[in-house]
């Protein structure tokens, strides 16, 4: 096996679809036509919001559209991990309701994204305090920025990006739990952790990498390959979602389409399958040149064909 270790990380959220199946099929040929790992990590954090059974469907979803992995994890599994990672990081927990930030944005600062000032720094000594405060809602842990926190990387697909944290975003948020487990520390601590060298996903979180490649100079870590590849919209040209239809892998399989056309059909939304043959996810690995994707957001018609 080569050096390069790639991940799938489907959170139980929703059912599969052909947009997050579009870009887990880029990350997974990314991965063996260089002859490398897999990873596929279950990101499981987010309890409101989390469906019971969507685990085990998007495995199986996965599974008959052809896919393999190496190592697998679960997220809900790894809190100590987490816990230790955010005890190693300059945070604080905030009580500032969404509302709360969006009248703050009077401040000065660069750029559409939610700015956060820095209103609870300092202010609690403990989660716990914090909590009490806010209750009943819950508290969030926000990274403390330095003041001159400019992030570049040159993504793989999107190009070279920058972004001053300090005069965009402020103190971001980490995780919406007193031990850390929610998704910005997890999915970057994790990344770290499990070795990955290339970090393929949609393109909606380009923006969220440079607070993650923060978090990992301040672990220590070194940053992995970013690849933001964009995503699969309907004819309205808004991402993909109930109203265009059931795009769900698990709908198309009971209404009786083969896994070869549902992959014929995204190879071809990235130049490797002009005609739009079916074809096994297994027969493109050496194919998918990223030169061939469009840097636009691939509509989804309503068919294969
Ligand atoms: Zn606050």
């Amino acid at each position: 096996m080569s050096g390069y270790v790639g991940r799938l990380a489907p959170s139980p959220t929703g059912a599969l679809h052909l947009g997050n199946v579009r870009t887990f099929m880029i990350a997974w040929l990314r991965a063996r036509s260089a002859g490398g790992k897999v990873v596929f990590r279950m990101e499981d954090l987010d309890h409101p919001r989390d469906k019971p059974g969507a685990a085990v469907a998007a495995v199986e979803d996965l599974r008959w559209l052809g896919f393999d992995w190496d190592e697998e994890y679960v997220q809900s599994e790894r809190r100590d991990i987490y816990r230790a990672a955010l005890a190693r990081l300059d945070a604080y927990p905030c009580v500032c309701s969404r509302q709360d930030v969006e009248r703050a944005q009077s401040a000065p600062h660069d750029g559409e994204q939610l700015f956060y000032p820095g209103t609870c720094r300092g202010r609690f000594t403990s989660w716990d305090e914090a909590a009490s405060a806010c209750a009943p809602r819950t508290p969030c842990w926000r990274f403390r920025v330095p003041d001159d926190a400019t992030v570049s990387f040159d993504d793989v697909f999107a190009g070279p990006y920058s972004q001053n944290v300090a005069r965009t975003l402020g103190d971001f948020p980490l995780a919406r739990d007193p031990d850390g487990a929610g998704y910005t520390l997890a999915a970057t601590v994790d990344d770290a952790l499990m070795g990955v060298t290339e970090v393929v996903r949609g393109d909606d979180l380009l923006p969220a990498t440079p607070p993650q490649i923060l978090i990992l100079n301040s672990l220590g870590y070194k940053p992995p390959a970013y690849c933001h590849v964009p995503l699969v919209v309907g004819t309205d040209g808004r991402r993909l979602a109930k109203r265009h239809g059931d795009t769900r892998i698990a709908s198309f399989r009971e209404a009786g389409i083969r896994p070869e056309e549902v992959i014929g059909w995204l190879a071809a939304t990235c130049g490797w399958n002009t005609k739009k043959t079916p074809t096994r996810l297994q027969n493109l690995v050496g194919r998918c040149l990223l030169e061939t994707i469009p840097h636009e957001a691939v509509v989804w018609r309503g068919t294969f064909t």
